[in-house]
């Protein structure tokens, strides 16, 4: 091929992209002549599109194209040639001259619709600046979902071959990269059915949320590896040798490991020490079978099982009789293995494997954007709640992000017809699901011959009649019961217009404000406020204003030029969008830096999040809060997600520095064991004596001979908390200490 300019890359660089393409085309099974060569034709544009440019991490930009394409055949598999293409080329619209009009014309109209979704995802994502409203564009995002979900799909892998390659990028760019996907696309991964390529993605962007706690992790995972093998070999012995006997011969049986995500949810949410989570490896059972008899035979396999190690009844789970609406199938139960350890079992044929690995497109033969059964329910539903109207973005896409995860129930309409809602769902939740009108006078509901309020939890199998007064309307609180995106949407939009009354008079408020500080008070006006004090629209604004959580007095210290903020008094320039670094030097930070925060202060103030309460040495990054300064949170903040995704551009990357009058931080741990004489004193000597921290205070609460408690204490950093924590777990009695927030 000649299409290569000598010097833009090296012969090498140039063999290995021949090779790399190569290599990828393999994955794309059998092609006819004509899709091969539609194929070279991509490839060309590409390479000769991205020549010369490189990806940061110095190699050829054409890797990238080259191994998003090669996800998409190898790891998501059952998309078309189209998909490939359009894999390839995902980049050439957006960076290079190229236009959909040329790519219409030089391969499809399909391929350059594709192309234009994925360029406006990137456009939305990528190079998003600050007039981007992150949240609102998700949902733009999510609307393709619902016209063509190819977009989703090549987007996913182009996600995954960007966080494999991460390392190379700036760390504020890492932390910001790696919070999306764990906001956004690890949920849509999950939704999608592509379990495999989620839980890449969590441990990968783990790594750089949580840096200590996975590398903690890996090790602990590492240096278990041989016991656990023994183990499972031991385990799946007698079930190898059974499995003939009961007429199935071909098969698989291995232990899977769990990923390190899904540990480390373990551990923070359940407060269980490593050493005491059961399930760090599943069993699975897959049987190659004919389809008829799958289920069967699934069933029968479960029996021989069960007759081998004493199944926990509470454990099973039938998911082939009735599959996840992402269409998971397959049996899990949890028995009592050797050494008295609790193991889960999964049962599942060929056929449900591979639709567990890799998702809906495995057994979806894609036919111009149409599938069948459940799953194209959900994509319905999905397109409904993505047109409708919602106020708030983002916390639409939270209740959204709600039902990609959570698992989910099944209940009956008095007609006997079946509804899936995310677990958790309330009888509201129902009745808006149902219509509008229903739920916005829902009153609570008839459930098997029972009354019950509108705020209760459906359960599996309920069928529910909806119970309404006309004079019932919404509230605040209905909120507080309802998880569907459709629920609270509604719910909102009903409080909005509310609020819109409130904030008429935080309209009236700010004109007498500005009249006298001889300011025209105008829509122009209101829009540079909005912009300045950073509110997401003039309503926010208002309401703020009107609800008295915005101060009236901060509009003194800002200088107008007929309709438009004057930023060029000294000082006063609007927040940093990007690249804001600033050295945090005990409690105080550099004059020097004042510069780049000067809209707000003379001084830059920053405050420890209370959410999350990082202490020196903790990984932090800095956040712009209106009026309030830089919040620190740590990088794994339950908060930081939702924060980081939703506003990137206020994110500043922080460094600890050293002071000469170290600050102290305030910590909690939180620690149980056995109760014991004498233990309360064994603690605090190790905590004011030995290592003489200040405490706060202290809490034990003894029941029944097991213990509870909370430690409040002041420590320099987190070194300090470590050893304590370290010290604490040697008390003889001690089961687990874990730092709360
Ligand atoms: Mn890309």
């Amino acid at each position: 091929m000649s299409m290569v300019k000598a010097s833009a890359y090296s012969e090498e660089e140039i063999a290995d992209i021949k090779a790399k393409y190569q290599e990828m085309i393999t994955f794309c099974g059998t092609l006819s002549e004509y899709d091969r060569k539609r194929l070279d034709s991509a490839f060309e544009l590409a390479f000769t599109q991205h020549e010369g440019t490189r990806r940061k991490s110095g190699e050829p930009y054409i890797y990238h194209p080259i191994a998003v394409a090669r996800i998409v055949a190898e790891e998501i598999g059952g998309l078309d040639v189209t998909s490939i293409i359009c894999a390839l080329l995902h980049d050439v619209v957006e960076d290079t001259p190229i236009t959909l009009d040329y790519i219409e014309k030089h391969f499809s109209q399909n391929v350059s619709k594709i192309i234009d979704g994925l360029t406006k995802i990137t456009g939305f994502f990528e190079k998003r600046n600050l007039a981007n409203k992150t949240a609102e564009n998700l949902r733009k995002l999510l609307l393709t979902l619902g016209e063509d979900i190819r977009v989703i799909l090549i987007k996913l892998a182009d996600r995954l071959h960007n966080m494999r390659t991460l390392n190379s990028m700036p760390e504020k760019k890492q932390l910001t990269i790696a919070s999306e996907t764990l906001f956004l696309y690890a949920p849509l991964a999950h939704r999608l059915g592509l379990y495999r390529i989620k839980s890449e993605l969590e441990d990968l962007a783990m790594k750089y949320t949580e840096k200590d706690l996975y590398k903690d992790i890996a090790t602990k995972l590492q240096n278990t590896k041989k016991l656990r093998e023994d183990y499972i070999a031991a385990f799946i012995a007698p079930i190898v040798e059974r499995l003939p006997k009961i007429g199935v011969n071909k098969f698989r049986v291995f232990g899977r490991p769990k990923h390190i995500y899904s540990i480390a949810q373990k551990i923070k949410h359940k407060e269980v020490p490593f050493e005491e989570i059961y399930d760090l490896f599943a069993i699975r059972i897959i049987i190659d079978v004919p389809q008829a008899d799958e289920k069967s035979i699934c069933w029968n396999v479960y029996a021989m099982v069960s007759d081998l190690y004493n199944p926990n009844p509470d454990r099973l789970r039938d998911w082939i009789a009735s599959p996840r609406s992402n269409g998971y199938e397959s049996l899990h139960t949890t028995v009592m293995g050797p050494n008295g350890k609790w193991v889960e079992v999964q049962i599942r044929s060929e056929r449900m494997d591979m639709v567990a690995e890799k998702g809906i497109a495995a057994h979806w033969k894609y036919k111009g954007g149409k599938n069948e059964g459940k799953f194209d329910k959900w994509l319905e539903k999905v397109h409904e709640l993505l047109t409708e109207k919602s106020e708030n973005a983002i916390e639409w896409l939270n209740s959204f992000r709600h039902e990609l995860y959570e698992s989910e129930i099944f209940v009956y309409t008095p007609k006997g017809e079946m509804k899936f809602f995310p677990a958790g769902a309330s009888v509201l939740d129902f009745a808006f699901d149902i219509h509008t009108d229903l739920g916005c006078s829902c009153i609570g509901a008839k459930i098997d011959g029972k009354l019950q309020p509108i705020s209760y939890k459906l359960k599996n199998g309920d069928q529910i009649e909806v119970l309404t007064n006309k004079k019932q309307t919404p509230s605040e609180q209905w909120l507080n019961f309802t998880v569907t995106s459709r629920a609270r949407s509604k719910i909102k939009s009903f409080l909005q217009n509310e609020r819109r009354i409130v904030a008429e008079s935080g309209k009236e408020m700010l004109e007498r404000k500005l009249r006298s500080l001889k300011i025209n008070y105008s829509q122009n006006v209101i829009n540079e406020l909005v912009h300045y004090f950073r509110f997401s629209d003039s309503l926010d604004f208002l309401y703020a204003i009107a609800s008295e959580t915005f101060d009236l007095n901060e509009l003194k210290n800002i200088k107008f030029n007929g309709e438009e903020i004057d930023y060029s008094q000294k000082g006063k320039k609007p927040i940093p969008i990007d690249d804001g670094e600033i050295q945090l030097k005990g409690d105080e930070i550099a004059a020097s830096d004042i510069s780049i925060f000067g809209g707000f202060a003379d001084r830059v103030d920053f405050s420890i999040a209370n959410c999350c309460k990082p202490v020196s040495g903790d990984e932090v990054f800095g956040f712009v809060t209106i009026g309030k300064g830089i919040r620190i949170h740590r990088t794994d903040c339950p908060n930081a997600r939702q924060l980081i995704t939703e506003y990137p551009y206020r994110v500043v990357s922080v460094k600890w520095g050293k002071s000469a009058s170290d600050p102290l931080f305030l910590a909690s741990l939180r620690i149980n064991g056995i109760d014991d004489i004498g233990l309360v004193n064994k603690i605090t000597n190790i905590i004011s004596g030995e290592l003489k921290i200040n405490m706060r205070s202290i809490s034990l609460n003894a029941r029944d001979g097991i213990f509870e408690g909370e430690i409040h204490i002041f420590i320099k950093d987190n070194m300090q908390l470590k050893q304590l924590t370290k010290k604490l777990k040697e008390v003889e009695g001690v089961y687990s200490v874990n730092r709360i927030n």
